[in-house]
């Protein structure tokens, strides 16, 4: 036998085991947002790398080091996404969706970084994203938060996340910090690490959020950036505030929280959990608003957020929230005797017709009673319809109940759509 070929390290199969899980997580996620005003956009898998590299940053680690990056066969740079914020942008410039006009978007799809794989954190994985573009307002920045809030609820797992909320201020504003901090940065420098160290110069602000405790330690008597915001900011950010407040939604504000893409200004915000380890970020955005502009449209304000759908669904799975769900089967056919299999395939039909969301498994392949039966319960269907010669004989089917404690039963077969129906 030859060498079976395996997936690349990092880029996982979703077995049918888990699709539900993924599937009922996307409903929500779908539902949520369109229960906001948010439209559906889908844009390709595969850009030039420059649309990257000028959005995300160049000193970011997504850019320096995480990009699937490789030469078209004509010789032009192409990058597989590494996140959506950037793609959504270039395609509202390209197809005119932003200019002097405001949009509501959400995408969902596969990303793809070159990490070290571990438990939450793949090298193909899936973000469910909202853009919203045209509104400088902070109750765009509340709505926004509060669509990510609704999440949770629908979800069950409000009580497993924490808001973490900061404000970046204007890019002047954090110029001026920037100055300030890198010089207390190199009044310390003998406590910083390698990365911070380099960090420094590149991208200062990105000390701020090291893990690295000893730097953290370092950090304690820093300069703070809202020490540099202006009227606006403070008024913006105080309004954004008074917003989630009202709403009860709370949060924790982390004068750390920058962030490791450079188009944000502004609001900046993280869920963080504490059920799933060291990657305990599930969801992650701010505001952009220079980002249209330097990708080359008319300057519109923007805010979104990502969300990892793997570290909701190990969340969902942890914590047992996903025991309900539904299995991929309702009701599983068997037929015995001669020429039941032939009826049994019409009367599927039949009762698929009339009860349009039902899922009905037809056993194909034959087989005695105990092997039709084992494929029945592993199905998961909450029935066995039985077809054998004496049912057919009498227009009934025998009805056996594959969950819970209900009796065996016999039923006309002009009665089963009604059953069907219940059992959805
Ligand atoms: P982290 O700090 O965990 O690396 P990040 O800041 O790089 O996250 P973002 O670019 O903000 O992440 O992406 C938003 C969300 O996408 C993250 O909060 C996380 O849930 C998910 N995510 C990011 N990278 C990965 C990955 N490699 N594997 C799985 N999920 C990821
Ligand atoms: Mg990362």
């Amino acid at each position: 036998m030859s060498k079976a070929i395996q997936a690349i390290r990092g880029m996982n199969d979703c077995l049918p085991s888990e699709t539900n899980v993924w599937q009922m997580v996307e409903e929500v996620l779908r539902r949520v947002a369109s229960n906001y005003g948010f439209a559906e956009i889908r844009m390709p898998i595969v850009e030039s790398t420059a649309l990257f590299k000028r959005s995300i940053g160049e000193v970011t680690d997504i850019v320096e080091k995480e990009m699937y990056t490789f030469d078209d066969r004509n010789g032009d740079s192409l990058t597989l996404r590494p996140e959506g914020t950037a793609s959504c942008v270039r395609a509202g410039n390209q197809h005119g969706l932003l200019y002097n006009q405001e949009q509501r978007l959400w995408y969902m799809g596969p990303m793809f970084r070159h990490e070290r794989p571990q438990k939450g954190r793949y090298r193909q994985f899936h973000q469910f994203g909202i853009e919203a573009f045209g509104i400088s307002t902070p109750d765009i920045d509340a709505e926004v938060i509060m669509l990510s809030a609704r999440l949770w609820k629908e979800l069950g797992i409000s009580e497993f996340v924490t808001l973490e909320l900061n404000s970046l201020g204007s890019s002047d504003e954090r110029a001026a910090y920037r100055d300030a901090l890198v010089a207390y940065l190199e009044k310390h420098e003998d406590k910083l690490d390698e990365d911070s160290k380099r960090r420094m110069h590149t991208n200062p602000l990105r000390v701020l959020d090291s893990k690295n405790p000893d730097v953290q330690a370092a950090l304690v008597d820093a300069p703070k950036l809202s020490d540099y915001f202006g009227e606006e900011t403070t008024a913006h950010f105080t309004q954004l505030k008074t917003y989630l407040d009202n709403a009860g939604i709370k949060y924790v504000i982390n004068e750390r929280l920058v962030r490791g893409l450079d188009y944000y200004n502004r609001t900046v915000f993280e869920w963080v959990t504490d059920s799933l380890g060291a990657q305990g970020t599930v969801c992650a955005g701010g505001r952009y608003d220079g980002l249209v502009g330097q990708l080359g449209g008319k300057d519109s304000p923007g805010i979104g957020f990502a969300l990892g759908i793997e570290r909701l669904v190990l969340m969902m799975t942890s914590l047992e929230k996903a025991n309900n769900i539904r299995p991929q089967v309702d009701a599983y056919v068997i037929a015995l005797g001669e020429g039941a299999d032939l009826q049994a395939i019409n009367l599927a039909e039949q009762w698929r017709d009339a009860v349009p969301s039902i899922r009905i498994q037809n056993h194909c392949g034959g087989g005695n009673m105990k092997k039709q039966m084992k494929r029945a319960d592993k199905s998961g269907a909450q029935v066995a319809l039985i077809l054998g010669e004496d049912e057919l004989a009498n227009q009934q089917v025998t009805v056996k109940y594959l969950r819970g404690q209900h009796e065996q039963q016999s039923l006309p077969l002009v009665q089963v759509a009604s059953l069907l129906a219940e059992l959805i």
